[in-house]
């Protein structure tokens, strides 16, 4: 059976909170970074429930033996913020997977032609080929950014299959190019949204990610 690109909106009130705190004009940058922190969390737990590596042994309780279960200290976990916005989800991620390794990789736009270029590029020349990969970008617009960092991590030898992609909106011109290039990834975004306007903001989104987080 074909591959098909799998999105998720998890349908948690905390994500749906969250997103209404980050899309509102009037929320300050504080709290606007604390929402996309909130949003790194719970879309990262979502994310890895069917994916992080576990093993499974046996513990001693004060009052006898019984099996347990724990996350496989030696599987590599990798988790890439794309600068400078997927440093707000990062802050979240890093709470429930405090063992993976971060590179990050920076960005940016070009304003007028919308095309994206790399100016930090921390990645390793090659991954684990065992390695699980998790890009944190909030803003999943008119793809290029994306799909740029995608062909940096499969030029290193990651499996599209073994990337999962967290972001607080995902609008249909990202995920089409996604799919159609890399239909087996997963994306776990807090919502949908489908236009992006001719400057390549997304509609209604929430603004400039970046800008908001850090106050600039
Ligand atoms: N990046 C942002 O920060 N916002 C958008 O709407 C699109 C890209």
């Amino acid at each position: 059976m074909a591959l098909q690109l799998r999105v998720y909106v998890p349908p948690h009130p905390l994500v749906k909170h969250w997103l209404g705190v980050a899309r509102d004009v009037n929320t300050p940058s504080a709290l606007f970074r604390s929402a996309i922190t909130e949003l790194g969390r719970w879309l990262t737990y979502e994310a890895i429930r069917d994916w992080l590596p576990v093993v499974e042994t046996t513990v001693q309780t004060p009052l006898g033996e019984c099996s347990a279960t724990f996350v496989n200290p030696q599987a590599p976990i990798v988790v890439i913020p794309i600068l400078r916005a997927g440093l707000g989800l990062l802050e979240g991620a890093q709470t429930v997977l405090p063992l993976a390794s971060i590179y990050h990789l920076g960005m940016i736009r070009n304003e007028e032609t919308l095309e994206a270029s790399c100016y930090l590029n921390k990645l390793p020349p090659q991954f684990d080929p065992n390695v699980r990969v998790l890009i944190c970008d909030p803003m999943l617009a008119t793809g290029g950014t994306i799909m740029q960092a995608m062909a940096e991590l499969t030029q290193r030898g990651v499996d599209p299959t073994a990337v999962r992609i967290i972001s607080v909106v995902a609008a249909k011109p990202a995920l089409q190019k996604l799919g159609t290039a890399y239909p087996s990834l997963a994306i776990y975004t807090a919502t949908i949204d489908e236009i992006v306007n001719d400057v390549g903001y997304i509609v209604p989104g929430l603004g400039d990610a970046g800008d908001r987080i850090f106050g600039t």
